[in-house]
């Protein structure tokens, strides 16, 4: 049982420098209970809010949703990045920031619509 949800703790989205910053916007939670509820798989939060230093570090975007808490970059365990993904674009059709990686899937909760393949 996680603090935030039953499968979420507030510790799984903090900046992964150390420094402390956690915030995690409450929608962007509520979407990723819904993936481990919809897929019945644990749901790894690869990478969720991240401060300027460490953002600048792994190569974020200035502009990117895991500065605000928005974002997160996750797998789920036995499914696959693109099924994941495929999920993520009918449900949420016309709206969220959701970007396909090799090994992971990006999922925010802007208030636009965006979409990104960065697979090889
Ligand atoms: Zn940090
Ligand atoms: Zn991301």
């Amino acid at each position: 049982m996680g603090d935030f949800t039953r499968n979420f703790s507030r510790h799984e989205f903090a900046c992964k420098c150390g420094c402390g910053y956690d915030t995690a916007d409450f929608e962007l939670i509520i979407v990723l209970q819904l993936i481990a509820d919809y897929f019945d798989a644990a749901v790894s939060i690869n990478s969720g809010s991240r401060c300027y230093m460490h953002n600048t570090k792994v190569g974020g975007g200035k502009t990117s949703q895991h500065l605000y808490g928005r974002a997160a970059d996750i797998t789920v365990f036995g499914v696959h990045p693109d099924e994941v993904a495929n999920y993520l674009e009918r449900v949420y059709e016309g709206k969220y920031g959701i970007g396909r990686y090799n090994s992971f899937t990006h999922i925010d909760t802007r208030s636009w619509k965006a979409r990104w393949d960065e697979r090889d």
